[in-house]
């Protein structure tokens, strides 16, 4: 193997087929097989999508086989002319392919118990490559492959994904365990919000850095930034105990910035604090037009703590739902922090919830002024001790300063709830 005993082992998979460099298809059985693999233990650090081109794929082969213990393919091996996968791997490995009669007559009766005569075409799916093992497909016609050469595996699997997966599990898994030496992936969802992406990786990438291993990676979208640290070791004790010492310091530079240590977007970590403390939420909403609510109700159970909404996005609404009076409206205008306030102690008072959260803002793209410019945002959080109110200046398309209120606000119920400023 492509490894010294007991160290880790890496993996690639080329999925190979034209239609999948179009527009309109992608490779999906490349992630059913990194699941796998990765529950193994075993790291997949390369993989590629490649047309139904010989030369091409051969030149793949060779080169993945020259790096990595572990090579999947996917696709390639039916019966006709494009399926060009067992002549590329050949290629690649300068070994022959060979005519066994036993799949060829089990394919004959597969296609006899069907009452079909098999045409000559459907040979080519009997051509083996030398000393290679044959992978049985229950699922369809055909055959997989396995095989090991200059201390790599070349794995040759069906592209149809069900009879990939079948060939996978039953053929493929049980001889993988016996070569992969005992390694464990474990990995850490650190959840942030409240600051950009490059203070996030300034503040933390000292600690970070010092290590290869856990791989560390920083996600960010609509104001919601991730860390995610995989930690790859001999035992599950190790890769846990490893991702800790790196972990515990990131947690502390994060203080109040990090909402979950579990993965758990924010709406779910707000809807378990309000569920702890028995206590409920109504919104009321006008430039998010209802995404909080909607966020807020993509939690199975949010029925114990959500109580409902209203969307008010006329002033008329504001007033006759909320109760927010003509002169505050008239006064301060729709976007400010008086009216966000009187939405929020409305929308509390009408439903009796512990908590409202109120957002009014200008989400653009037109409806900006020099005073109250696009992407400003007022949010009102209403509660038994008395209503704040935080404003921000958000930049971006209206989609973005939507998203970006939904987050700020879920952010600030969930300070209210753990008693931070
Ligand atoms: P067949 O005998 O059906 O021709 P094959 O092994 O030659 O099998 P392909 O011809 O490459 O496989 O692909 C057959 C079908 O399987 C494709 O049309 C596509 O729908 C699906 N498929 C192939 N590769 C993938 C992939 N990587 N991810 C998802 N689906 C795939
Ligand atoms: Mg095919």
């Amino acid at each position: 193997m492509k490894a010294l005993a007991n160290a880790p082992l890496d993996a690639e998979i080329i999925a190979v087929g034209s239609e999948m460099l179009t527009a309109g298809r992608v490779d999906t059985n490349s992630l059913y097989l990194t699941g796998e693999l990765n529950n193994l233990g075993v790291e997949v650090v390369f993989k590629c999508v490649i047309g139904d081109q010989r030369d091409r794929l051969a030149d793949a082969v060779h080169r993945a086989l020259g790096r990595s213990a572990i090579v999947i393919l996917s696709g390639g091996l039916g019966p006709t002319e494009d399926d060009v996968t067992r002549e590329a791997v050949a290629q690649a490995l300068g070994r022959q392919l060979i005519f066994d009669p036993a799949i060829s007559a089990a394919l004959e009766q597969r296609f006899a118990r069907t009452k079909r005569k098999m045409s000559e075409v459907n040979k080519r799916q009997a051509f083996v490559l030398e000393g290679a093992g044959v992978l049985l497909n229950d699922r369809g016609t055909a055959p997989g492959q396995w095989i090991e050469a200059s201390g790599s595996v070349a794995i040759l699997l069906p592209g149809p994904p069900h009879e990939l997966k079948s060939m996978f599990e039953r053929e493929c898994l049980p001889r993988l365990a016996q070569l992969v030496p005992r390694q464990a992936i474990r990995t850490a969802f650190l959840r942030v919000t409240g600051m950009p992406e490059s203070d996030l990786d300034a503040l933390i990438s000292p600690v970070y850095k010092k290590y290869q291993n856990p791989v560390t990676t920083i996600l960010a979208a609509n104001g919601d930034l991730q860390v995610h640290l995989r930690a790859r070791c001999s035992t599950v004790a190790e890769a846990e105990a490893l991702l800790a010492e790196v972990t515990v310091p990131i947690e502390a530079l994060l203080g109040d910035r990090l909402y979950s240590r579990t993965g758990d977007p924010l709406e779910v970590v707000v809807g378990n604090l309000l569920r702890q403390q028995q206590a409920t939420v109504a919104v009321a909403e006008s430039c998010t037009g209802g995404m909080l609510g909607a966020r807020f109700t993509s939690t199975p159970g949010s029925s114990d703590y959500f109580l409902g909404g209203f969307i008010t996005y006329s002033d008329s609404l504001k007033t006759a739902l909320l109760g927010v009076s003509p002169e505050t409206l008239q006064e301060f205008g729709a976007v400010s922090p008086e009216t966000a306030e009187a939405m929020a102690v409305g929308a509390r008072a009408r439903t009796a919830s512990t908590y409202a959260i109120a957002v009014t803002g200008i989400a653009g793209p037109a409806g900006g002024t020099g005073q109250k410019p696009v992407g400003l945002v007022y949010v009102a959080i209403a509660g038994a001790a008395g209503t704040l109110v935080v404003n921000r200046q958000f930049l971006g398309d209206r989609q973005r300063i939507r998203v970006f209120t939904t987050q700020m606000a879920l952010d600030l119920l969930r300070r209210r709830l753990t008693g931070l400023a």
